[in-house]
């Protein structure tokens, strides 16, 4: 007789806490999280919608690149361009347009104009494809990892706008033995004696 009471003081607190609950939550699931997003524990409601600008060492804005600056960027982008550095292709060696460049400068991503490698860092590795020993500013150039193709590699892309640049290797020369084995197809080159365009240059510049 006492269990049965005690059951149904449960099944009635039961009905009773439901009930409750109802009558104060009576919006749809979408407005209770919009509710709860405004809790003090929560985020501010009035975070900005877009993140704060990333700066990079060298002052530069590598802030990442949402889908639609991309979209613009990579347009007109040769198919081979376009293969390398939106579909992580590789460009046949021995064949980029700056593999045999010497001359004194700044190589900058094909597709964001963000400067990823200086000419007094390019060496002749003898693989076929253009090969630096360190990047422009480590923040320019993101490490993946890449276990495609049978075997794990740190592959590089642009920090900024995400283009495939190549993958990086533990067999460079020194000051850093890194070898950063780069597609051209991937690069622009502006010399020494250019003026780097407005989306090469540090932010505020
Ligand atoms: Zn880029």
């Amino acid at each position: 007789m006492k269990n049965t009471f005690v059951i149904s003081l449960i099944v009635l607190a039961f009905a009773f806490g439901c009930s409750h609950e109802e009558s104060n939550n009576p919006q749809p699931r979408s407005t209770t999280m919009s509710s709860q997003d405004e809790s003090p524990d929560s985020q501010p409601a009035t975070r900005p919608s877009k993140p704060a600008a990333k700066i990079s060492a060298s002052g530069y804005d590598v802030t990442p690149l949402g889908p639609e600056e991309k979209a613009l960027l990579t347009k007109d982008l040769t198919p081979m361009e376009y293969r390398v550095t939106c579909q992580s292709g590789t460009e046949a060696p021995n064949s980029g347009d700056l593999l045999h460049n010497k001359k004194t400068g700044t190589y900058t991503c094909r597709v964001c104009g963000l400067p990823l490698f200086n000419s007094h860092t390019k060496f002749r590795s003898g693989t076929g494809w253009p090969s630096f020993f360190s990047p422009y500013d480590p923040d320019h150039v993101r490490d993946v990892r890449d276990a495609t193709h049978g075997m794990v590699r740190v592959e590089n892309r642009c920090a900024r706008c995400d283009a495939h640049l190549g993958h990086v290797f533990n067999d460079g020369p020194q000051p850093t033995g890194l070898r950063y084995c780069i597609n051209s197809a991937s690069l622009d080159f502006v010399g020494a004696d250019e003026e780097l365009p407005p989306k090469s240059l540090p932010k505020d510049r």
